[in-house]
């Protein structure tokens, strides 16, 4: 992430490694050479890749590194007219994750508004092909929202997944600055109910970026929201501006109003809130959601 100089002494500093993390961290690290994979932890150059890999998580990119849409908290390059989609990935990925040894995968993607579905059936059958190779492999979907596209939801939410994502990503009066245009809070919440309702067995997720200039009134209103909708687990991250070209970080929120957002989300009834200054949607994802199902 681009180094803003302002940036708190808490997101610099990491704590010291657990050695059982470290020792699963290389053992993947070394099972993944020569499997053709491409990890966001390692392209991002994720901070939490030692406590996910630990963990056994690891977050993957699928449909291509070209999106529709131009989010502006987001680096990922924008075309309107991205390639076409590689019809072998989901046989590619899945025989490839089934080799690595994890115990859970985020999956996550672009968007594809130049395609019908959305690019629900490609998704759909990734996570099909996973489930095949792999029955006893935790899979969830960062999900796009297919442009409101009910059918594409059921689509994925009915593939065999298990955790079922999409982000909010701010309260409701920052989404037009903070998300494009093709996106909205409403709209978000509306797949997130109608997930929930065609599949009650899959666990529903969303995720808040803090920093982007929210008040308390209104993360509280929006924690209120999605519960209303049926969330299940909920997450907290600072947000932190990939580049110059991205927008500014409005406020540096200090960890122990993470752990009261945490606090709150819980006492809201969610079944899992992860929260914390570099907490990202896909952070131990396995871990936190193997702890809320023995809830
Ligand atoms: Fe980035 Fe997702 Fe927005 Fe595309 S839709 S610009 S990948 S955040
Ligand atoms: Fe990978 Fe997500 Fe964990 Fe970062 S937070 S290491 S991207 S799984």
């Amino acid at each position: 992430a681009y180094e803003n100089p302002q940036k708190p002494m808490w997101l610099k500093v990491k704590p010291a490694g657990d050695h059982a993390l470290e020792q699963e961290y290389i053992r993947l690290k070394e099972t993944l050479r020569g499997l053709n994979l491409h990890t966001v932890c390692e392209e991002a150059r994720c901070p939490n890749i030692g406590e996910c890999w630990g963990g056994g998580t690891a977050t993957i990119m699928l449909m291509g590194d070209t999106c529709t849409r131009g989010c502006r908290f987001c680096s990922i390059k924008t075309s309107k007219t991205p390639p076409p989609l590689d019809i072998e990935e989901p046989e590619k990925v899945s025989s490839a994750v089934a080799k690595w040894g994890l115990t859970y995968i985020v999956l996550t993607s672009v968007d594809r508004d130049d395609l019908v579905d959305g690019g629900a059936s490609h998704l759909a059958s990734t996570v099909k092909a996973l489930k095949q190779k792999q029955p006893d492999l935790l899979v969830e979907l960062l999900s796009p929202d297919y442009g409101g596209r009910l059918e594409s939801v059921s689509l994925v939410v009915n593939s065999g997944l298990d955790v079922f994502a999409h982000n909010v990503e701010t309260v409701s009066r920052l989404q037009h600055i903070v998300r494009d245009r093709r996106a909205n809070y409403e709209q978000s919440l509306s797949v997130l109910e109608y997930a929930k309702s065609v599949n009650n067995q899959v666990f529903t997720k969303t995720s808040i970026m803090l920093g982007a200039g929210e008040t308390h009134e209104e993360i509280y209103r929006t924690l209120q929201d999605l519960s209303k909708v049926g969330v299940d687990i909920v997450t907290f991250g600072q947000y932190l501006r990939p580049s110059k070209k991205q927008m500014k970080v409005e406020e540096w929120v200090p960890p122990e109003e993470f752990e009261r957002w945490k606090s709150i989300g819980e006492s809201l009834g969610f079944m899992y809130v992860a929260s914390g200054p570099l907490v990202r949607s896909s952070y131990r994802a396995g871990e936190f959601f193997l702890e809320s199902k023995i809830r």
